[in-house]
């Protein structure tokens, strides 16, 4: 039988307040009550429906539910089914949380047959120079698996449980109001129609319990931000018998006070000094792997680069590695003492009388193009570095 919308029955709109619902049920009711259509068995019917319109529609809590799910979620349907063990989750907040946005799983659905556990997912913290040799690490995470004990019935035995006194085990409860009759979830059980008497000792009435687990991992060289592993069936236990969920290891690489990742490709800046840059030099820096020579070429500027090939991070897919690229700065001297101030004077004089412009006033002007220069250069440099991967 389908019924009939109960706005259209008392002939009101659908945000129709209070007093405009009793109005237009109070019209209804004078106007098909039994009393005053004795041989109409079509009044009658109206009669009923405008009573059990009103009924609903007077009701916020039954109103709502209606405006929701419309006439089924009267009948308990659709609004049933809430999940007991949702709790237990919260406390994973901190270290798993739900991978691939959740929502597979046992969470607000009927526990009726085998059900896969939730993959989880956990964060694993690496170094820059952890991500290029790779390691292994052992790490310990809980994930919730059903009680052993009982089952996940949450019982100390089969005998602690008994159908639920409050509904009889139906898991609905029923009640008369007028002429209908409504059914909710019972709320002594949450809709499973058990009731416990004795709660698991192990579990304390859950059904689950948390599982300390201690696993080795093998993290290949070169993985990256966010790579991760999948570990099966070391997530969230399954339920009656289904199978459990993976577990996600997923790397978050720690900032680094020197290295910078760049793809493959690892960045580092280098400052040498006036005369390094000038004359050129053999510098040892360091790199993922240790130390290395750096050979700075004569006369190079401020900002350049120079890339130590193949020591860069490995690429595992494609066997071969990534650059060191090395960003070398010059520094300007400051506090100098009286002996070096001395032989930068002298050394400003045969810029001097070096420089093609000549003169005094124009050694400045060379100096402050020779400045521009190096800013130029810096500026290159920097600009140059995203470009380098
Ligand atoms: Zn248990
Ligand atoms: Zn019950």
């Amino acid at each position: 039988m389908s019924k009939s919308d109960y706005y259209e029955v008392l002939g009101v709109p659908k945000g129709a307040g209070e007093a405009e619902i009793k109005k237009a049920y109070r019209n209804q009711a004078m106007k098909y009550h039994p009393d005053r259509n004795p041989d109409d068995s079509g009044a009658e019917e109206k009669f009923k429906e405008a009573s059990e319109a009103y009924q609903v529609l007077s009701d916020s809590q039954k109103r709502s539910i209606y405006d929701q799910y419309g006439h089924d979620g009267l009948n308990g349907v659709g609004h049933q089914g809430f999940s007991n063990f949702d709790d237990i989750f919260s406390s994973f907040g901190d270290i798993f949380s739900d991978f691939f946005g959740g929502g597979r799983g046992s969470r607000g659905r009927r526990r009726d047959g085998p059900q896969r556990g939730r993959d989880l997912a956990y964060q694993l913290d690496m170094t820059l120079e952890e991500a290029a040799l790779g390691m292994e690490r052992e790490i310990e995470f809980e994930r919730p698996v059903e009680c052993v004990y009982c089952g996940g019935s949450g019982a100390k035995s089969a005998d602690s449980i008994r159908a639920c006194s409050s509904c009889n085990g139906s898991g609905q409860m029923a009640f008369q109001q007028g002429f209908i009759t409504y059914s909710t979830t019972c709320s002594s059980c949450g809709g499973s129609g058990r009731e416990i008497t004795e709660h698991c000792p192990e579990c304390e009435g859950q059904g689950r319990r948390l599982d300390k687990r201690k696993m080795k991992l093998k993290i290949p060289a070169g993985i990256d931000e966010g790579g991760r592993l999948r570990l099966r069936e070391e997530g969230e236990g399954g339920v009656k018998g289904g199978p459990a969920g993976d577990l996600f290891v997923v790397v978050s690489l720690l900032p680094h006070e020197y290295f910078h990742r760049d793809g493959d490709n690892v960045i580092t800046q280098e400052t040498i000094s006036f005369s390094q840059a000038a004359l050129g030099d053999k510098v040892t820096i360091r790199t993922l792997y240790g130390e290395s020579k750096l050979s700075v070429p004569r006369g190079i500027q401020s900002g350049e680069v120079i890339r130590l090939r193949g020591e860069g991070f490995p690429n595992p897919g494609r066997r071969s590695k990534g650059d060191h690229i090395v960003q070398v700065l010059i520094q300007t001297p400051t506090d100098l003492t009286s002996k070096q101030e001395k032989l930068f004077r002298e050394l400003a004089e045969l810029e001097t009388n070096t420089a093609k412009v000549g003169g005094t006033k124009k050694g400045i002007v060379g100096w402050l193009r020779g400045l521009w220069k190096a800013i130029r250069a810096i500026v290159r440099g920097v600009r140059s570095l995203p470009e380098a991967s």
